[in-house]
């Protein structure tokens, strides 16, 4: 058997076609435009090409794009200025401060600061209680992303035995609270978890968010199941090579021959943060100006 594999770039091109278009639509009815504000704190390789895609693509989808980039030394009080500009700035309908900040930076009062119904991360406390009780808020880009890629493949997720490996808050635990408010039968594993393989076969849908290569056997996997890979992971280079390839935390080529559907890597949960940060910005904007 050979899983099928699901394309999370498809996806998250439609996805961003379908904000596009209704994001032209409101512009039309004279409804205004979403804006969306990333703030870069140092210039962090990896974190430059992040805040650069988000940008090109925020526009591309007719979104404003403010950008933000502060020194590496900026004292925490001049970021948290900042924030409190960007609440209080009507064109702005999110705000997203890259993490991970510099050491001399508390990240928590940085994210506490942001005005939840702005807080297109949805790392902000307020919106983290919301996901747990039930009620409306924005949810983080990444677990949201992996929740529209198993529901391409399982229209219903009630009843199906689900199990999260990572317990994070950004992406474990958010995912766990959604896959539960979709009534899966949710199991969170982590670090402490005894006979993680035999917690992981009982799963119909497998979900690693882990950050250790390739630590998913395929012999851990039920046949048949629906694996999610959040794992993005560079090795270290083959000789002569400049870069590392990029792998998951699931071993894809044994994976691929026992699970019905696997996400690949890269192209699967990977395209879906950015297409989600679109999504919670346009929800944003409609929230904050009552358009349904
Ligand atoms: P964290 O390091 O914050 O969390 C990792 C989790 O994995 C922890 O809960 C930890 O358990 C658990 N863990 C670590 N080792 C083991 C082990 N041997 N067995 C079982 N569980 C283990 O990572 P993140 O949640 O931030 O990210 C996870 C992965 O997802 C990374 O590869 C990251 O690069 C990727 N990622 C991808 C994104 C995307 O856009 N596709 C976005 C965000 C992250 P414990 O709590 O017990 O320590």
């Amino acid at each position: 058997m050979s899983a099928r594999i699901i394309d999370g770039k498809a996806i998250a091109q439609e996805l961003r076609d379908a904000i596009a278009a209704e994001v032209a639509g409101i512009a039309a009815r004279g409804g205004g435009q979403p804006g969306l504000a990333v703030v870069l704190v140092g210039n962090d390789p990896a974190s430059e090409v992040y805040v650069g895609s988000k940008a090109r693509q925020t526009v591309a989808v007719g979104m404003r794009s403010f950008e933000y980039r502060l020194p590496a030394d900026v004292p925490e009080a001049d970021l948290l200025a900042l924030v409190d500009r960007l609440n209080r700035d009507d064109a702005v309908d999110g705000i997203l401060v890259q993490l991970p900040l510099p050491g001399h930076i508390d990240a928590n009062r940085v994210i506490e600061a942001i005005d939840p119904d702005k807080d297109v991360d949805g790392f902000h406390p307020v919106n983290a209680g919301r996901l747990l009780i039930g009620l409306p808020g924005l949810v983080p880009c990444t677990p949201l992303g992996s929740l529209l890629l198993l529901q391409s493949v399982h229209h219903d997720l009630s009843g199906l035995s689900a199990v999260v490996v990572g317990r994070s808050n950004i992406v474990g635990k958010p995912l766990a609270q959604l896959l539960l408010q979709q009534n899966a039968t949710v199991t969170i594993a982590h670090s402490r978890t005894r006979d993680l393989p035999a917690v992981c076969r009982g799963a119909d849908i497998l979900v690693a968010a882990v950050g250790r290569p390739e630590m998913v056997r395929g012999d851990w996997i039920r046949p048949g199941a629906t694996v999610i890979d959040v794992g993005i992971n560079r090795l270290p280079p083959a000789p002569g090579a400049a870069k590392g390839r990029l792998v998951g935390d699931v071993a894809f080529e044994e994976a691929r021959t026992v699970a019905g559907a696997i996400t690949p890597v890269p192209g699967g949960v990977g395209p879906m943060t950015i297409a989600c940060l679109l999504r919670n910005t346009l929800q944003a904007f409609k929230a904050r100006h009552g358009v349904s």
